[in-house]
C-alpha cells in the first residue's frame, strides 16, 4: 500500500482545525429503527477534498472515516444476516488527484478490485489493475477538478439501466411488457413476455433474476437473451413461433432500488420464500401466476444468480444441480448443449459448469430456511415442468476471463440459443 499525503499538507490550516473538531465520521446507530431507504440518505460525507454519497438508486455504503487521502468504507448490511459485500457509492473529488479506498471489512472486493462508471452507472469498467493494492484496498485517480464517478464492487444495474435498454424495443409486437405485482414499497415488478404470439405455444420458458438484490450481473445476461430473442436470427425466430418466454428481471425490486444486499435478508431471503406463506409480493405472484400462465403446456424455469464474491466456485459460470433426479438429468442435457453450442466469448465447461446436488454448498441443509425457486418449480416435475435450474454467473472473473457488461450479454445470447436447442422436441 503506497499512499501520498500531499492532500493532507495542501489543506488550509482552518480546514484542518474543522476536521479535528468535527471528524469526518458517520455512525448509523441513531437511524437503525428507520426504514433502509432513509439510511442511504445519511450515508454520505463531505470533506475539503471530496464528497461521497449513496443517495441514488442502488446506492450503498457506510463511510467510517476519511483520513489524509484514504476513504475507509464498508457495505451497509441493513437487514442482512452475517456478512455480505455489495456497495455502490458516488464520489466527487474537488481536484485531480489519487484517492485510496480501503474497506474496513474483508471480502468486499472482487478479483478485479472494483468497478467504476463515469456516466452515472450506465457504462462500467474495472479499475486499472495496477490500482489494486491488495484484497481490501484500491485507488482511483481523478483526472480533473470536480470529477464524479460511481464506484462499486460490481457493475451496478437498476431500473434506470433496464428502462434505457428496453426503450428501443417498446413498440416491438413480439414484446409484451406488463406488471407482475407491486412491491411492499409501491414499486412495480416487471414481467415481459416474448413470442410472435401467432399460434398456441407448445412450450413456455420462465427466466427470473435478482431474488438477491445485489446480483446485478444477471441483468446483463438477460439483456443478451432479450437482444437475441428480438433479433432476426432463424433459431430465435423459430423459437418464438413455438414458445412464450417470460422474464422477471427484478424479483426484489425494492432491494435493487434501495441498494440492499438482499442475500440472507431477514426475516426471509427472497429465494427461501417459495414455501409456506410467501411474505414478498413477487414470490407470492410467481406461485399464483406461473401455474396459470403455463396451464397444461410444458415449461422450463431458469433462475439467474451471482455467486459469492471470489475464489473457488465463484469465478466460473455454473448450474446448480436440482435435488429432483429427473430434473437434474435434464439440467445436465442443457449443460451439454451449452458446452457444445457456446460461441465462446465466455468460456463454459461441463466439468466446472455443473454443481451436482449434494456437492459443495449445494446440499439439503442449505435450504432449511424455506424453499428456493428450484425447489418450488420441481414440485411441478410430474405436472408439466420439463426442467428448472439455478444458474450462477460470476461478478468479475470466469475461468480467468474478465467479465464485462458486454461479455455477460454475449453469454446471455449463448444461453438462450442453448435453451432453444435443448427445448426442441420437448413440446407437447
Ligand atoms: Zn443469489
Amino acid at each position: 500500500m503506497s499512499q501520498t499525503i500531499n492532500s493532507f499538507f495542501a489543506m488550509p490550516m482552518f480546514l484542518l482545525l474543522v476536521g479535528t473538531l468535527f471528524p469526518a465520521t458517520y455512525t448509523r446507530n441513531n437511524f437503525q429503527s428507520l426504514h433502509p431507504s432513509f439510511l442511504s440518505i445519511q450515508n454520505k460525507i463531505e470533506t475539503p477534498g471530496l464528497r461521497i454519497d449513496a443517495s441514488f438508486a442502488g446506492g450503498n455504503v457506510i463511510i467510517e472515516k476519511v483520513s489524509n487521502d484514504t476513504v475507509y468504507f464498508k457495505p451497509d448490511l441493513r437487514d442482512t444476516e452475517g456478512h455480505w459485500f455489495y456497495w455502490n457509492f458516488r464520489v466527487t473529488a474537488n481536484k485531480a488527484q489519487t484517492w485510496y479506498f480501503k474497506s474496513t471489512e474483508p471480502n468486499v472486493l472482487t478479483g478485479m478490485g472494483a468497478a467504476y462508471s463515469k456516466d452515472g452507472g450506465h457504462n462500467w469498467n474495472w479499475i486499472d489493475q495496477s490500482w489494486k493494492h491488495g484484497e481490501d484496498i484500491f485507488q482511483f485517480t481523478f483526472g480533473r477538478d470536480d470529477e464524479t464517478v460511481r464506484l462499486s464492487m460490481g457493475m451496478a444495474y437498476t431500473q434506470d439501466n433496464f428502462d434505457r435498454f428496453i426503450m428501443p424495443f417498446s413498440s416491438d409486437p413480439r414484446l409484451k411488457l406488463e406488471t407482475l405485482c407491486t412491491t411492499t414499497n409501491g414499486r412495480e415488478v416487471e414481467k415481459m413476455i416474448i413470442s410472435d404470439f401467432g399460434q398456441t405455444p407448445s412450450i413456455k420458458i420462465l427466466v427470473t433474476a435478482r431474488a438477491h438484490a445485489c446480483e446485478m450481473m444477471s441483468n446483463y445476461v438477460i439483456e443478451g437473451m432479450l437482444k437475441a430473442l428480438l433479433g432476426e436470427s432463424k433459431a430465435m425466430t423459430d423459437l418464438l413461433t413455438r414458445a412464450e418466454i417470460m422474464f422477471i428481471p427484478f424479483l426484489d425490486k425494492d432491494g435493487v432500488q434501495q441498494g440492499d444486499q438482499g442475500k440472507n435478508r431477514q426475516p426471509r431471503d427472497h429465494n427461501r420464500d417459495y414455501s409456506g406463506q410467501s411474505i414478498y409480493a413477487s414470490t407470492r405472484a410467481i406461485r399464483q401466476q406461473i401455474p396459470e400462465w403455463v396451464g397444461s403446456i410444458p415449461w422450463i424455469g431458469v433462475d439467474l444468480h451471482n455467486p459469492w464474491i471470489k475464489g473457488e466456485n465463484n469465478e466460473w459460470i455454473y448450474f446448480v444441480g436440482n435435488a429432483h433426479p429427473r430434473i437434474e438429468e435434464e439440467q445436465e442435457k442443457l449443460v451439454d448443449m451449452l458446452e457444445t453450442s457456446s460461441r465462446g466469448k465466455m468460456k463454459f465447461t461441463k466439468e466446472k459448469g455443473f454443481l451436482p446436488f449434494g456437492t459443495a454448498w449445494n446440499t439439503g441443509g442449505n435450504y432449511e430456511m424455506g424453499a428456493s425457486f428450484g425447489q418450488w418449480a420441481s414440485t411441478y416435475a410430474d405436472k408439466g415442468l420439463i426442467m428448472a435450474t439455478t444458474l450462477e454467473f460470476p461478478y468479475a472473473l470466469n475461468h480467468g476471463q474478465v467479465i464485462t457488461q458486454d461479455a455477460a450479454r454475449k453469454f446471455g445470447e449463448d444461453l438462450i440459443f442453448a435453451i432453444a436447442a435443448y427445448s426442441e422436441g420437448k413440446e407437447l
